[in-house]
């Protein structure tokens, strides 16, 4: 990294925290949180807010950055999905060291600063139904109506509440709300409810609560308990922030954090709400919240990407307050970036086509020197073995060939990386069916490395393994999960899944030196893209492979005919 590398380009945020701490705002300190609901799976659009809460407190000296579960909604939440969290956190590369807190922690503290707002009657519990607050609450164009219990005496209020806690009511038979204004435009501040029975089992609390917080009360006084300085969230909560700043004003909290709202990341060809990705899993569409195809980060995760490439995706797209969908190929470009730097190139042929080089000597095998990286040497070589029967890869073959077509057909001669010029001398058919099934081929020996002595050029280099060393495994390609840009947008996004996002090709065969690879080793392998070894499905001496990601960005040559 040079110098100027570290200096992170400007953002309206990070030019907000830098005003701040020119004025020494909050004494100079900036602590931000990360705060998931653990009722499903991160996905890339929480790396957005994980790279800029935790990258926020780590460029700025002293900076802090929280995790915080807020764990207000007992029904939907479970640990299976607090553990996932952390585990998705760490492996993007960030630490919250000992600063690991969950909203429920604070329930106690919660229901102190509730019952102080109704001692100050800034707060009442109201009886009327979901259904009559609704109709209260007005819309848009026409003020809210008070409750009739929005005049209930301190004490009365105060009882009720009590009893709410000690479980005599029913769900939905009283419900607390903020008095502050019917008639604001702000429907948010329509006396919005702050606390509300459930009688549901809460993964941390047990049974101890049948009241349980509402989040825009929760979230606001959990920021404040913490120190927050500077509470980013989405832009959904830009009319929420009247609200977050009303509760914090009302009440002793140590201190004020300043909302600040962002636009959320949104993919093209992909869903990201949790609720459906929630769907996706368990209606079969996937194979589960880790499928490669998912936009989750464990999905990516063993689909190949890195940590650093979605850190860099991150940065890349930026920060601002308009929303946008970013196209999935600037998510690839950098993971392609990324392993072009550090995966090593190797040899593998997905649709094999069997090649006999008919001068070549019966059973000999030659070990041929090849280097990992082409500029990279540091990356070190390895041998590769070639013999008189090799694959190469079908669509490498051509029998009536097109004028451009410069890899092998009947009479043409190619390059076979590391290994000799190879010319295809027969083409041999199955005789019922008529398709290809073997080549016969001439080699030069004079070319062995990749050139002819007497000067004469081939267009194309294939690669290629040798059969009888080939390491024989399973190989997953993958494509987008939806059919069109914005499946979320009108119609039922189920109807446009694509049926082929994945293809399973079982009989791969792979230089020998990949049945050692290790579960999340990543190569590329030439010509065909960054593969990485499944974590989940490979076992000792039989990794299977994804494909992270094509060499090249096919797609936006796709795109640019569709629009
Ligand atoms: P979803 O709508 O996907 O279910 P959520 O907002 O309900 O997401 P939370 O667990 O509440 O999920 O999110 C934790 C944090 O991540 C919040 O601060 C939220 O603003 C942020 N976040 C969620 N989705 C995105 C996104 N697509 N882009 C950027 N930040 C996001
Ligand atoms: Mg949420």
């Amino acid at each position: 990294m040079t110098e100027t590398d570290k200096t992170p380009p400007p953002n309206f945020i990070r030019n907000i925290i830098r005003e701040d701490l020119k004025q020494n705002k909050n004494n100079g300190s900036v602590h931000t949180r990360f705060p998931p609901e653990p009722n499903g799976y991160l996905h890339v659009g929480h790396a957005k807010s994980i790279c800029l809460n935790f990258g926020i407190a780590a460029e700025n000296k002293g900076g802090l950055c929280n995790l915080r579960f807020d764990d207000t909604n007992p029904e939907k939440e479970d640990v299976e999905y607090t553990e996932a969290i952390m585990a998705d956190v760490r492996w993007l590369g960030f630490d919250w060291e000992d600063r690991l807190y969950y909203a429920s922690d604070y329930f106690e503290q919660l229901y102190d600063y509730a019952v102080q707002l109704i001692r100050d009657g800034k707060a009442y519990v109201d009886s009327l139904s979901a259904e009559e607050m609704r109709e209260y609450r007005g819309t848009l164009t026409k003020p809210g109506r008070e409750s009739p219990d929005r005049n209930r005496s301190v004490e009365e209020n105060l009882d009720l509440f009590r009893r709410m806690r000690a479980g005599e009511f029913d769900e939905g038979e009283y419900i607390v709300r903020a008095k502050i204004d019917m008639t604001s435009p702000n429907i948010n501040m329509r006396d919005p409810a702050i606390y509300r029975i459930k009688k549901a089992h809460h993964h941390r609390t047990g049974d101890k609560w049948c009241i349980y917080p509402m989040y825009d009360y929760t979230h606001c006084i959990s920021d404040a308990l913490e120190g927050i300085t500077h509470s980013i969230c989405t832009l959904e909560f830009e009319d929420h922030r009247p609200l977050y700043d009303w509760c914090l004003d009302q009440l002793p909290v140590p201190c004020h954090p300043q909302q600040i709202e962002f636009a959320r990341l949104n993919l093209n060809y992909t869903v990201m709400s949790k609720r459906k990705l929630n769907e996706l899993v368990n209606e079969g569409y996937v194979t589960g919240w880790d499928d490669p195809r998912m936009p989750t980060i464990v999905g990516m995760r063993r689909r190949g990407y890195t940590p650093a490439a979605i850190r860099d995706f991150c940065e890349r797209i930026g920060v601002t307050k308009n929303d946008t969908v970013i196209d999935m190929s600037v998510l690839e470009n950098s993971v392609r970036e990324d392993l072009d730097e550090n995966a090593r190139r190797v040899m593998a042929v997905l649709r094999p086509l069997r090649v006999v080089i008919t001068n070549y000597p019966g059973n000999n095998v030659e070990e041929l020197d090849a280097p990992y990286h082409p500029n990279k040497p540091e990356m070190g070589r390895r041998r590769v073995p070639f013999s008189r029967v090799i694959y190469i890869e079908q669509d490498d073959f051509m029998e009536n060939p097109p004028k451009k077509f410069f890899r092998l057909s009947p009479g043409a001669e190619v390059r076979l990386r590391y290994a000799y010029f190879i010319k295809c001398e027969e083409v041999i058919k199955d005789k019922k069916t008529g398709a290809i099934i073997e080549l016969r081929c001439s080699y030069d020996p004079q070319t062995k490395g990749g050139n002819a002595p007497d000067g004469r050029k081939v267009k194309g280099t294939l690669h290629w393994v040798s059969a009888d060393h080939a390491f024989k495994s399973e190989v997953r390609l993958f494509d987008r999960l939806f059919t069109v840009p914005v499946p979320d947008g009108e119609g039922d996004w189920k109807s446009v899944i694509n049926p082929g996002s994945v293809e399973v090709l079982k009989d791969a065969c792979l230089e020998p030196g990949l049945a050692g690879a290790k579960p999340e080793e990543r190569f590329q392998f030439e010509r065909l893209g960054y593969f990485c070894a499944d974590h989940k499905d490979s076992t000792q001496g039989k990794p299977v492979f994804n494909r992270t990601v094509t060499l090249r960005d096919s797609w936006a040559k796709v795109d640019k005919q569709v629009k």
